[in-house]
């Protein structure tokens, strides 16, 4: 499909995620994208060199810090599935977003961050922006507390949504006008929700960020981290991937391509999967209580009802024997592996009091939320009957 034959905004999203970006046929005649492994890109003469430097002539860029084909087809690709017109992608989910507010921020301005946000985000606010003279103010996901959180001296307003571990939904068209009012640039970290269950653009946010490690890519085996938005914007943070280092590596590109093309066909089975042991989840005895957006009991189904499509593949729940039993719980089962992580094809389980919170106290975990009792489960592509029948079983055991 070439890219001018075809309006691709108008293509549903999973023909977007095997063909967007594309040209209709290559050069070398390859389906599938090349993987270039160069470092330095020669120019045939110093005419060249001079054209290309003046702007005269597009080529790939002189040195792989500055771009690569295989990156930048990844990159057309993304930019399509988000209905963006840009992006960069980069090493991390965490490079993406340090990259963006580093390229973006300046001492004496504030950031709003909503504080289910990822804790290595918040972290990296708190310490590293804070420590730049960024004002960082942490704010719970609630209208009322942004509106007075944001001020003129905003320049970002972070979330995240579906948020870990309580998968909470912020009302992002409230949120948006709110930023907007002051002028502030909204970044949405929608890693949990993926392009197929939420379209942050639509609604007016600025900026996307999805840690491609988790189900863009989805198979537990590369790591990336992308910026999708409208132009200007995007490439004032790719300008700054120069100075910053955090590229992608190309054959890491490639998996990512490779691992979007089945990102529909992934999503719908996680989202179908997940709701069903949800459901199954919240009738056992031995759960307490269970966080999943898609669950008419969850504080936001209203909001997750608006804007999500689908609840996403992470189900986190509460089990009524605390932390002894999340352990005989994530002992007992067999086939999701104890793992963090998330969004892969492989099911993941682990209690976050163990795994993200291990070094706090259980008193400074219950002062931030996290119960010594909850289990999050990523749900991957197994037949959910045999995941359903996995869970029982270790669950019937706990008691
Ligand atoms: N954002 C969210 C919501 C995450 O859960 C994670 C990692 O778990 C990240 C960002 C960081 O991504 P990466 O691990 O690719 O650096």
């Amino acid at each position: 499909m070439a890219e001018n034959e075809r309006e691709e905004w108008s293509l549903g999203p999973s023909t977007r995620a095997v063909h967007a970006g594309e040209p209709a046929v290559r050069d070398d005649r390859s389906l599938t994208v090349p993987v270039v492994h160069s470092s330095t890109y020669p120019f045939e003469h110093t005419a060249e060199l001079v054209a290309f430097m003046s702007g005269e002539k597009e080529r790939t860029p002189e040195y792989g810090r500055y771009g690569n084909p295989t990156v930048a087809a990844a990159e057309a690709r993304l930019a399509a599935l988000e209905g963006g017109d840009a992006a960069v992608l980069l090493s991390s989910g965490m490079a993406a977003i340090t990259t963006t507010m580093l390229a973006m921020l300046r001492a004496g301005q504030r950031v709003v961050m909503t504080s289910d946000v990822y804790r290595k985000t918040r972290q990296f606010a708190l310490t590293l922006l804070a420590r730049y003279g960024v004002d960082v103010q942490i704010v719970e996901p609630r209208l009322d507390a942004l509106e007075a959180a944001i001020t003129d001296d905003t320049r970002i307003v972070f979330t995240e949504s579906p948020t870990n571990p309580y998968l909470r939904v912020v009302d992002l068209e409230g949120l948006v006008r709110l930023a907007k009012q002051r002028r502030a640039k909204t970044i949405i970290d929608a890693t949990f929700a993926t392009p197929i269950n939420l379209r942050p653009l639509d609604l007016g946010i600025d900026l996307v960020i999805h840690s491609t490690t988790k189900y863009l890519a989805g198979h537990n085996d590369v790591m990336g981290g992308v910026i999708i938005g409208r132009g200007p914007l995007v490439e004032a943070v790719r300008e700054h991937v120069g100075m910053l280092g955090g590229v992608c590596d190309p054959h890491a590109a490639y998996l990512t391509l490779r691992g979007l093309k089945t990102l529909g066909l992934r999503v719908a089975r996680q989202n179908a999967s997940a709701l069903q042991l949800a459901r199954m989840l919240e009738a056992h005895p031995a759960v307490a209580r269970v966080w999943y957006p898609m669950l008419e009991t969850h504080p936001d189904h209203v909001l997750a009802r608006r804007y999500l499509s689908g609840g996403g593949g992470v189900v986190s729940f509460e089990l009524r024997g605390g932390l002894a039993a999340g352990t005989a719980l994530v002992d007992g089962v067999s086939i999701p592996k104890l793992a963090p992580s998330f969004g892969g094809v492989e099911s993941l389980i682990e209690q976050p009091a163990l795994m993200s919170f291990y070094e706090l106290s259980p008193e400074q975990r219950a002062g931030i939320g996290i119960l010594e009792g909850l289990v999050r489960l990523s749900v991957g592509i197994e037949d959910v009957e045999d995941l359903e029948l996995d869970l029982r079983r270790a669950l019937d055991r706990v008691g």
